[in-house]
C-alpha cells in the first residue's frame, strides 16, 4: 500500500476503486481483520474541530477520499491524490460484485428499518449469487443491551463482511468501538447512506453533476437541510487554504 496522504490529520490512501475493493477481497480471503472508512471533508473538519475524532477515523486499515473537498485539499497541501476521489457507495457495491460468486457471506446493518432488506434485495437481483447473512435497521441504543444484541446478532449470522450504514461519524465510531467483539468479521465498512441508494430510496446525483464535481451540490438541492452540515465545506476549504499559508511561512518556503 503506498504511504498515506495526510490531510489535516486525517491519513488517507491514495487508492483506486479497483485497488480499494482488491484490498478488501484479499482481506475477505485471508482472514485479516480489516475496516474501511471513507470520510468527506465534512468529516476531516469534525476531526479538525473534535481532536478525539482523529483516532477513531484513523484507525480504519483502508481510508479513502469521498469527496472532491478532500481531492482538492490534496493539491492545495501539494500532496496530490493520484486516482481522485473513491466513493463509498461504489466501493460497496464493487465488493458485493466481486464476492457474488463466492461463498463469503454480507450482513447489512443500518438505515430506517426495511431499508437494509430492500437493499438486499435489489442488489441479489442485480448481483445474483450474493448471499446475504442478515440485515439490521440502524435504530437501536449504540450502547448497552440494545447493542449487545446487535453484534450477537451479527456474529450468529455468519458473516464475514459487514456493512455499517449509520451515519459519520456515528458508523466510524461504532466500528471502533464494536470491531474486536465481531471475530468472524473480516471486512467492515463504514458506508453512511448507502443502503438508502442501494435500496433505491435515494437516487445518486445524475453522472454530470458527478463528473463536474458537484454531487455534493446536488444532495443539497434535494436535501436542503443538509445546509448546516454542508456550511463545514466552505470552513474546511478555506482553513486549508490558510493551513498552507501558515505551513509555508513557518517552513520559510
Ligand atoms: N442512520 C441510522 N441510524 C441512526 C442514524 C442514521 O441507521 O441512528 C442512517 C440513516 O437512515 C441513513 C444513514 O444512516 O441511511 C445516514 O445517511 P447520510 O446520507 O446522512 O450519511 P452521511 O452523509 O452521514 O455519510
Amino acid at each position: 500500500m503506498p504511504e498515506k496522504i495526510d490531510i489535516r490529520g486525517v491519513k488517507f490512501d491514495s487508492v483506486s476503486l479497483d485497488t480499494a475493493v482488491d484490498t478488501l477481497v484479499s482481506a475477505a480471503e485471508n482472514g485479516n481483520q480489516t475496516a474501511v472508512f471513507t470520510p468527506n471533508s465534512e468529516i476531516v473538519q469534525q476531526c479538525i474541530e473534535h481532536n478525539e475524532l482523529y483516532e477513531i477515523i484513523n484507525s480504519a486499515e483502508l481510508v479513502v477520499p469521498d469527496g472532491v473537498g478532500v481531492i482538492k485539499a490534496g493539491r492545495i497541501l501539494g500532496t496530490p491524490f493520484e486516482h481522485g476521489k473513491v466513493a463509498g457507495i461504489e466501493v460497496g457495491e464493487q465488493l458485493i460484485a466481486r464476492l457474488a460468486d463466492t461463498d463469503h457471506t454480507v450482513y447489512l446493518l443500518g438505515g430506517k428499518p426495511g431499508i437494509a432488506e430492500q437493499a438486499a434485495e435489489k442488489l441479489s437481483e442485480k448481483y445474483p449469487g450474493i448471499k446475504f447473512a442478515g440485515c439490521h435497521d440502524g435504530y437501536f441504543n449504540k450502547t448497552g443491551e440494545e447493542n449487545d444484541a446487535v453484534i450477537e446478532a451479527v456474529n450468529q449470522s455468519g458473516a464475514e463482511i459487514l456493512f455499517v450504514c449509520l451515519g459519520a461519524p456515528a458508523q466510524e465510531k461504532w466500528i471502533y468501538e464494536n470491531r474486536s467483539r465481531l471475530p468472524g468479521i473480516k471486512v467492515m465498512l463504514g458506508l453512511g447512506g448507502s443502503l438508502d441508494g442501494y435500496s433505491g430510496n435515494v437516487k445518486r446525483a445524475p453522472k454530470i453533476f458527478i463528473n463536474l464535481g458537484l454531487e455534493w451540490f446536488y444532495r443539497l438541492l434535494k436535501e436542503p437541510k443538509r445546509i448546516g452540515r454542508m456550511m463545514k465545506l466552505p470552513k474546511f476549504y478555506f482553513g486549508t487554504r490558510q493551513y498552507k499559508r501558515r505551513s509555508k511561512k513557518s517552513s520559510g518556503k
